[in-house]
């Protein structure tokens, strides 16, 4: 079985300054995505699974229609595994129902009608919902199991300039590589885009985002889409 672990917003610099080792495995690195206008999540995702900058074919939906997007598992790296399990991925089968939530409290947010902590809540409680069904796949056997996690990224919006709030996330996810890594089997980590803090908020980085193996692939500063061809061809 191979594992990877789909992680947004996830930035090195804190992977690093927090000394998550479980995140860092044995090799890692940032990876490229310069070539994409902005860092959009979906874009990013999708541009991924295909191992193709998607960015044209998804902006030109708009922003609103943008998460719709939806890709076949024919269109990506599922296809090269036997079986597979894939969990809430965007651009291939994102909670939309959660999304819409989690871009209605943000909005209740910075017009300042909940608090903070009344956005983070419910953020938190999906995330452990999520790991929790992670936890509980890591035994059943999938040719390739893939989980995506955004508590880092949504918590990283409102928080990112919040350095002790952040190491609780970070040590979280830090401890969910740690589970997956006790498997024994191939297991890869991957970041859509990096977070800067602006003030206490953050926002995506446009540079770069964050991959990690422990199969000892010292991949460089890969794009994004090459890695596409490493998951079907190195993961298996
Ligand atoms: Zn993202």
């Amino acid at each position: 079985m191979a594992i990877i672990l789909g992680i947004d917003g996830l930035e090195i610099e804190y992977v690093e300054e927090f000394g998550c080792r479980n995140l860092m495995q044995g090799s890692f690195g940032k990876t490229d995505i310069s070539e994409f206008e902005e860092p959009r999540t979906i874009v990013l995702w999708s541009s991924f699974l295909t191992g193709k900058n998607l960015e044209k074919e998804i902006v030109a939906m708009g922003n609103e229609r943008m998460w719709n997007f939806k890709l076949k598992a024919e269109q990506t790296f599922f296809k090269n595994f036997d079986s597979f399990k894939a969990v809430d991925v965007p651009g291939y089968n994102y909670s939309k129902e959660h999304h819409l939530r989690e871009r209605d409290l943000l909005k209740k947010f910075f017009n300042d009608e909940i608090t903070v902590e009344e956005f983070i809540g419910p953020m938190v409680a999906y995330h452990e919902k999520i790991k929790e069904n992670f936890l509980a796949d890591l035994g059943a056997g999938f040719g390739l199991l893939f989980y995506y996690f955004n508590v880092a990224d949504v918590v990283g919006h409102v928080s990112f300039g919040v350095k002790e709030k952040m190491q609780q996330i970070y040590m979280d996810l830090d401890e969910i590589a740690g589970r997956a890594a006790a498997k024994g089997e191939p297991l890869f980590i991957i970041s859509d885009h990096g977070m800067k803090a602006v003030g206490q908020y953050g926002d995506h980085r446009s540079e770069y985002g964050f991959w990690s193996n422990n199969l000892g692939k010292e991949l460089g500063n890969p794009k994004i889409t090459a890695l596409s061809a490493f998951v079907a061809e190195e993961m298996r």
